[in-house]
């Protein structure tokens, strides 16, 4: 019996000594052990202990896989010891560069050494020590991936071989983007209002998108508008139908809303009336003319001198209301006054030609006829005269359905074909004449009634 108990397990450099422990039978006790090399070269080894054991202390002076035989009373064993002439190098892993923070859905690339690793080698990088996140390959000894997370939490990036015989591992936070928070508000609010008077509201809508709808809410229950945002502000048109001070609201979401405080007024006692005919003559408008169903405004002046002016009385108005029908019916030879309604100067109106019968005023005569008493070529109108106008034409649109009168829309002409024109307009828009002033009326402030009276429709 002779048996090896203890050996090199791994390569052996030249000229190292190590040594081969082993055991043989108690009867071998004292006898001296043959060593012999790749079965040629023979030596004298050290003797067998009393108690059968025996130690080989040895080197080898070439490399190579070499054979050791061991021999005594007629028992033989043989172990085979790699020689190098070095040892190879030690495989080692690293990370040598990784972020300590990374945002969720961001990328970024995890590089380190794989030192003594062939070219080629794959590696395995993974987290949490179960997923798998890539295989880089090495190259040069080093390794390098791109990874992204898609979830926050702190990670354990750990590279290894794919058998997990070495490793190396290190942390990374991954951190939850804050996306910009929305944020609404109002911009400029006005305090007071007036009931029944259109308003403007506007304010900013910082980081939403174009298109988001936003609510626009009075005292938490009432909706007023969804106004949809365009380049980071919002704007909406609204008005409101009871005084008293309103909790206004522009709503983005449950977590962003913005308010203000308007205090609505009540309107002014009505104080406009539009005076009968019957105020001012006894002569009915002849009821043979033809029926009218008004679609449009048209503003004159009855170019008439010497009106009773801005103080004149009621009396000294429908004294004037009389002379223009004179004028028209005498005159020329018309079987009422052409127009519907007439604004003095201070501010009355009177009821002229019935607004059932089509009126004379325009040569299409297929809406209302309005004259502001007096010659405007040169002069304005006064500011009565305009408020007059701007209450008379609010009334007749309600009255007749005309809900916008500043957008131009295709308008028959006697003397120009078709226009586009708004549906309060100037004789001299339809008809070659000065009337009623000034190229685009701006004499009867035709522009500023046109938008008045659009707000107080919308
Ligand atoms: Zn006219």
């Amino acid at each position: 019996m002779l048996q090896i108990t203890q050996a090199p397990t791994s390569p052996v450099l030249i000229n190292q000594r190590f040594s081969i422990l082993g055991v043989a039978s108690v009867s071998s006790a004292g006898m001296t052990l043959t060593l012999i090399v790749d079965g040629t070269f023979r030596t004298t080894g050290p003797e067998v202990r009393n108690n059968g054991t025996w130690q080989v202390d040895f080197l080898f002076t070439a490399a190579g896989n070499r054979r050791l035989r061991i021999e005594v009373a007629g028992d033989s064993t043989e172990i085979v010891i790699p020689v190098v002439t070095s040892l190879p190098q030690a495989q080692r892993l690293r990370i040598t560069q990784i972020p300590a923070r990374l945002p969720v859905l961001q990328s970024t690339t995890i590089e380190g050494d794989a030192e003594n690793y062939p070219d080629g080698t794959i590696l395995q990088l993974r987290s949490d020590r179960q997923f798998e996140l890539a295989r880089p390959p090495v190259l040069n000894g080093r390794w390098r991936s791109t990874v992204g997370f898609n979830q926050p939490g702190r990670r354990v990036i750990e590279i290894r071989t794919l058998d997990g015989s070495q490793s190396a591992a290190a942390e990374i936070d991954v951190v939850a983007v804050t996306p910009p928070r929305p944020r609404v508000s109002f911009v400029n609010p006005p305090r007071q209002v007036r009931e029944e008077t259109v308003i403007t509201l506007e304010g900013n809508a910082e980081n939403y998108q174009d298109g988001d709808q936003l609510i626009l809410r009075a005292d938490q229950t009432q909706e007023l508008a969804r106004p949809r945002v365009q380049g980071g502000k919002w704007q909406a048109n609204t008005l409101f139908r009871q005084p008293g001070n309103r909790l206004i609201e522009i709503i983005g979401s449950e977590q962003d809303r913005a308010q203000t405080i308007i205090e609505v007024q009540a309107a002014p006692p009505n104080s406009f009336q539009i005076l009968a005919r019957s105020s001012w003559t006894s002569e009915p408008t002849p009821a043979s003319l033809p029926n009218l169903t008004p679609r449009r405004i048209t503003l004159h002046h009855t170019a008439l001198a010497s009106s009773p002016g801005a103080s004149s009385t009621q009396a000294q108005d429908a004294a004037r209301m009389r002379l223009i029908w004179n004028s028209h019916v005498n005159g020329n030879g018309w079987s009422d006054i052409g127009y519907h309604f007439i604004i003095m100067q201070s501010g009355r109106v009177f009821s002229a030609r019935s607004e059932l019968k089509r009126g004379a005023h325009d040569l299409v005569n297929d809406g209302l006829g309005i004259a502001f008493d007096g010659i405007y070529s040169a002069a304005t109108i006064n500011q009565k005269q305009f408020d007059a106008a701007v209450a008379l034409c609010t009334v007749l649109c309600r009255r007749y359905g005309i809900k916008n009168t500043v957008t131009p829309v295709p308008t028959p002409t006697a003397d120009f074909g078709t226009r586009n024109l708004p549906l309060i307009l100037g004789h001299r828009d339809r008809v070659n004449t000065e009337c009623p002033g000034t190229e685009g009326g701006r004499t009867i402030r035709m522009p500023e009634i046109r938008t008045a009276v659009n707000g107080q429709l919308n």
